[in-house]
């Protein structure tokens, strides 16, 4: 039966991760109780078919997968937990068909993390739209700003660079790997992104001032807006940024504007103390997570500059430019 209140009642869990949920769906609003001694974090991310992906470029289970990645990878930013999520769903009707299996994309990430699905909205339009709310936490006073990034302090990012770019010009035909191999990796990175909870959480349980930003619009934007947040100068050095093996076949050029520019990582841009590098990189170790250090913070009007060899240019948030001074 294609009607809302079926759809509804077959994405309705059957279980409740959390004991503090009151009621999840099925009421006029998910009511909970909050925990003490928490800050609670709320976020919101839309995804919209023919601006965020296509038929061509994202299964149904991606486009879910990913709705939800995109929310978690938010709170990663902020050092948070994921407790909550809602989704509100817009389609046409040709899409009724695929829903279950969005929500099974949502689900099966969802699940890795304890999170309830608590709520959301159906309703129908021309294009498919799909916006995810979550709800998380952090212990008090444990949270990460952007605006916390100091003179002398290290920049760091975790994974690698670029792949989601690259992956995302092979699904459109525009590139093309040297194998199907190279291809399935740099393609997997940009339809199934994996949100980095964990190494929010590790750095949330030390005692060092951090920034972060998680990477959804490119390192290059990334930068700038923590610089202007806190108020300071990023200089990064190009030749350390972390690339992947399938990255590092293509032509320097594209390496170079997709590791920048790419957006759609979902890796996590790191400032704090010198101190702290060789713990976060040991904790990070032990969870498999690869951090690299990128380069340092100065002080100094807000600015980004890259440093690529004998080459220094201030990095915008879409390109560079060049300076003579
Ligand atoms: P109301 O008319 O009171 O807004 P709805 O019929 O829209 O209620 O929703 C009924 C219940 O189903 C609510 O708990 C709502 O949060 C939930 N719900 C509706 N659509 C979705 C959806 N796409 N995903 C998850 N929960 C949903
Ligand atoms: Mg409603």
């Amino acid at each position: 039966m294609k009607d809302e209140f079926s759809l509804i009642r077959s994405i309705t869990p059957e279980k409740a991760y959390h004991k503090e949920l009151i009621q999840g769906i099925g009421d006029d609003s998910a009511i909970y109780t909050p925990i003490q001694n928490e800050h609670q974090i709320v976020c919101m991310d839309t995804m919209v078919e023919g601006v965020h992906f296509t038929e061509q470029t994202m299964s149904p289970f991606q486009i879910g997968w990913k709705a939800l990645a995109v929310n978690l990878s938010d709170i990663a930013a902020m050092g948070g937990t994921p407790d909550y999520y809602l989704v509100s769903i817009a389609f046409p009707s040709v899409w009724y068909d695929r829903i279950n299996e969005i929500y099974r994309g949502l689900s099966d990430l969802a699940k890795r993390f304890n999170i309830d699905l608590i709520g959301g909205d159906t309703v129908s339009s021309d294009k498919l739209t799909i916006t995810v709310t979550a709800i998380g936490h952090t212990f008090k006073r444990k949270y990460f700003l952007r605006s916390q990034a100091w003179p002398g302090d290290v920049i760091l990012v975790t994974g690698t660079l670029g792949d989601s770019a690259a992956g995302l010009r092979i699904l459109l035909g525009e590139l093309r790997g040297n194998d199907d191999e190279m291809e399935r990796t740099l393609i997997k990175n940009h339809q199934l992104p994996f949100p980095l909870i964990e190494a929010g959480q590790i750095m949330a349980q030390m005692p060092y001032h951090t920034s972060l930003n998680d990477i959804s619009d490119g390192l290059a934007s990334e930068a700038n807006e923590i610089a202007e947040a806190s108020g300071v100068k990023l200089i990064i050095d190009y030749s350390s940024l972390p690339k992947s093996d399938e990255l590092l076949q293509l032509d320097p050029k594209l390496q170079k504007e997709y590791s920048l520019f790419g957006g759609e990582d979902y890796q996590l841009l790191i400032t704090a103390p010198e101190s702290a590098v060789l713990e976060y990189q040991q904790a990070f170790k032990k969870v498999g997570i690869r951090l690299t250090r990128i380069g340092y913070v100065e002080e100094g009007s807000p600015s980004v500059y890259l440093v690529d060899g004998q080459d220094k240019a201030l990095l915008s948030k879409k390109g560079f430019n060049h300076f003579t001074d």
